[in-house]
């Protein structure tokens, strides 16, 4: 119970540590060895895509202040959700948590895509016309509030150890910081690297223009849910250096690229082509 009250004390604290470490090192990394050339300035890019960052941290404390943590800590003391209720072995405990909230953060990327309402959302995530660690942080408020919700329903049904959901959501910002990253991994390290990981490369696939591209490749931490249920990809078809990034007819830089035009986003234009009840029927196979 010690630890549990230290991490509760110190869990913003904590996150903020690892958030910054991880953004330090991949800044660094991008400028050693770039993966593609950016299109919009670094200086643009990082103001805005940061400032959504600061402004989406201020939200989330200011309407779910206990946030993740506090939930789980809350289950425990109800008595709620599965590992509440069977006493099985911490490790066991702490593992199987973070696999299963992994799982429902792949489902719920998935129902994003899927969803018009929430693909709205989602759009703010892919109308970065350029790849980098900022992209990785790059949220609609309202689809972080949603994400928040999401966990609160999986930890209450679960029940997870306290320390099992501040590893899970430490590994999953430094991860998607990791594969957002514009930065260049041999192929044969890559190759070894994404069975374990979801790497850069992999990841970048899906922030294509293209929409069976866009529509692959879900996961942000664990790489085997995409291929479990069949939205793996290997490689973009045109290869990472000649891929378009970002979304078709979404390039102007006052949309897409400052603060004031992500946070409007979801409410402007036509819902984009390619979410499912969208989907036109060539014909033949595609
Ligand atoms: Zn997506
Ligand atoms: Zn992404």
């Amino acid at each position: 119970m010690e630890l549990n009250d230290w991490i509760l004390a110190n869990e913003a604290g904590l996150r903020l540590g690892f958030f910054t470490g991880v953004f330090a090192l991949m800044a660094v990394w991008e400028l050693l060895a770039p993966r593609r050339a950016l299109t919009v300035s670094k200086t643009l890019r990082w103001s805005n895509n940061l400032g959504l960052v600061v402004l989406n941290t201020l939200v989330l404390r200011l309407v779910f202040p206990a946030a993740a943590v506090g939930m789980a800590a809350f289950a425990g003391e109800l008595g709620w959700g599965l590992f509440n209720y069977y006493a099985l072995p911490p490790a066991f405990e702490l593992v199987a948590s973070v696999v299963v909230m992994d799982l429902v953060i792949y489902l719920q990327h998935v129902m994003v895509h899927a969803v018009p309402v929430f693909w709205r959302l989602h759009r703010v995530h892919h109308a970065d016309p350029d790849y980098d660690v900022t992209t990785g942080a790059r949220f609609h408020p309202f689809e972080i509030l949603l994400s928040m919700l999401i966990k609160f329903a999986i930890i209450a049904a679960l029940g997870p150890p306290v320390v099992a959901v501040v590893v899970f959501e430490v590994v999953l910002n430094a991860t998607s910081m990791f594969n957002h990253g514009n930065v260049r991994i041999p192929a044969g390290i890559d190759r070894v690297l994404r069975l374990i990981v979801v790497t850069p490369d992999m990841h970048r696939v899906h922030h294509s223009v293209e929409d069976d591209e866009a529509n692959s490749n879900f996961g942000f931490n664990l790489p085997w849910w995409d291929r479990l249920f069949g939205t793996y990809r290997a490689q973009p078809r045109a290869g990472h250096q000649d891929m378009s990034i970002g979304i078709h007819h979404y390039s102007d830089a006052k949309q897409v690229s400052w603060l004031t035009g992500m946070l409007w986003l979801p409410f402007v234009g036509r819902i984009s082509g390619y979410v499912i009840n969208r989907r036109e029927w060539n014909g033949g196979d595609s």
